[in-house]
């Protein structure tokens, strides 16, 4: 059973150390986190876990790692500038600001129930706006980036220079965005620093078709091959009036949340506008001349882009797992995929008596040469096991009086919570193999 409640992870993740409020000791600073020590780890899995599908197991895709600070003329040519907003309404009763577009009921408000007390919608810009330059005043206008995107057109015939790619051909980037949301809400599902990541494809515009049903295909099973059950997916494909004006399609791969079913990446077409558009304002060509064909033309572009913190929160929600034992006790899992626990071992030593600790300490070093170790020595056994269940540790191993003598370990599985000994010099090879990797 997934979490129904939202509560259930943010709670888990406050007293586990996943996700805190960022700034608590001064209040909190709304709608941003900070992520702890096991946080941290899950973040960065999740976004290793997308590089390895997009990048490494590819010949086609290549990575790079753009600015966050960027010119006007960039947000210009992409269309940010002029229409990277989100339609702002007032309650004229409670004072409070709403997004029109995400309101149930555009004439109530949802905060205190008055009916017509809204003012007119305007256009709210979600850009992050700053000075670059010593002198407050004079110095140029640039912007943090509200989306990796921009980086790849930017920088497409450098690359298509440097790396020896010709179309179809992809190039992706992980990182952090800015967008100054109206309402930043559900946790770290909607913040106004996240990170995203992004891949953009170009393609002969005749393949676009047929590149945006692979790249559906591809991304949906990312989701489930990183267990996310099917069923809490979905593939949603834009009605003709969500479409940005350039799309010839785009499709959403939606998440159960708790409260219902709401986007994690967003797969569109969208076609040459990117690369004409910087084009145009840059004076710069950016196209592909194909040699075979005695051809040049702006290539297509299929677009897959996902939130990594936005994703994270869906792995945890359908992670979460409350079991109940035979002795009637329950206990919590993360029941997480071994590439994404945070840990993919735990050392624990079944006392803290000096005669175990160096044997344990031995065994820490030799997994965690490969693979990012807990090492655990207070509290009972039992405890112990609880706590890795409830960070979604796949093994623990436990080093216990026996192992002084017969140089054998205790392997427990998370899922099975099954325990076989293992000699210690095939402990490496049975972790990799209960781990798949
Ligand atoms: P939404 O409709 O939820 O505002 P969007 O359609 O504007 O999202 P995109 O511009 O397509 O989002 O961005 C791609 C992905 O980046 C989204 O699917 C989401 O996972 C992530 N993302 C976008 N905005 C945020 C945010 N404010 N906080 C966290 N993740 C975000």
């Amino acid at each position: 059973m997934a979490a129904t409640d939202l509560e259930q992870i943010v709670s888990l993740c406050k007293r586990r150390g996943f996700v805190y409020q960022s700034a608590e000791i001064y209040g909190g600073f709304r709608s941003t986190y900070d992520y702890g020590p096991l946080g941290s780890l899950l973040l960065r899995n999740v976004k290793d876990a997308w590089l390895r599908a997009m990048v490494q197991q590819r010949d086609d895709v290549v990575l790079i790692d753009a600015a966050i600070l960027s010119p006007p003329q960039v947000w210009q040519a992409s269309g940010h500038l002029a229409n990277f907003s989100d339609p702002l309404v007032d309650c004229t009763s409670c004072k409070q600001r709403f997004r029109l577009d995400k309101l149930d009921d555009p004439d109530t408000c949802p905060n205190c129930g008055e009916k017509n007390s809204f003012t007119e919608a305007r256009e709210f810009n979600l850009m992050f706006k700053t000075q670059a330059g010593p002198v407050e005043g004079t110095g140029a206008d640039a912007y943090l980036r509200p989306e990796t995107a921009q980086g790849m057109f930017t920088n497409f015939t450098q690359v298509l220079q440097t790396s020896r790619k010709k179309p179809p051909f992809g190039i992706a980037q992980v990182g952090k965005s800015f967008r100054n949301e109206i309402t930043p809400q559900n946790w770290i599902f909607r913040t106004r620093e996240f990170e995203q990541m992004e891949m953009e494809f170009f393609v002969p515009p005749a393949e676009s078709e047929q590149w945006y049903e692979y790249w559906c295909n591809e991304r949906m099973n990312w989701y489930i091959e990183h267990g996310i059950p099917a069923d809490m997916l979905m593939l949603r494909p834009h009605d003709d009036d969500e479409l940005s004006h350039y799309s010839t399609g785009t499709s959403d791969v939606e998440f159960k949340f708790p409260w219902g079913f709401d986007e994690l990446e967003g797969i569109a077409q969208r076609t040459d506008f990117d690369l004409k558009a910087h084009a145009a304002v840059s004076g710069e060509k950016l196209d592909y001349f194909d040699p075979h064909t005695n051809e040049r033309y702006v290539p297509y572009v299929i677009e897959p882009a996902a939130g990594a913190t936005r994703t994270m929160a869906a792995f945890l929600l359908a992670a979460y797992d409350e079991e109940e034992l035979e002795n009637g006790e329950t206990r919590t899992v993360l029941r997480l995929h071994p590439r994404l626990a945070p840990y993919k071992v735990a050392v624990l030593p079944l006392s803290k008596k000096e005669t175990l600790t160096p044997l344990a300490h031995e065994v820490r070093k030799l997994l965690a040469d490969r693979y990012m170790v807990d090492y655990d020595e207070t509290q009972n056994i039992g405890k112990r096991y609880r706590r890795q269940d409830e960070i979604g540790t796949p093994l623990a191993v436990t080093v216990d009086f026996d192992s002084l003598d017969d140089n054998a370990v205790t392997v427990r599985d998370r899922d099975t919570m099954e325990q076989v000994r293992v000699p210690i010099d095939q402990l490496l090879a049975t972790v990799s193999d209960q781990l798949g990797f």
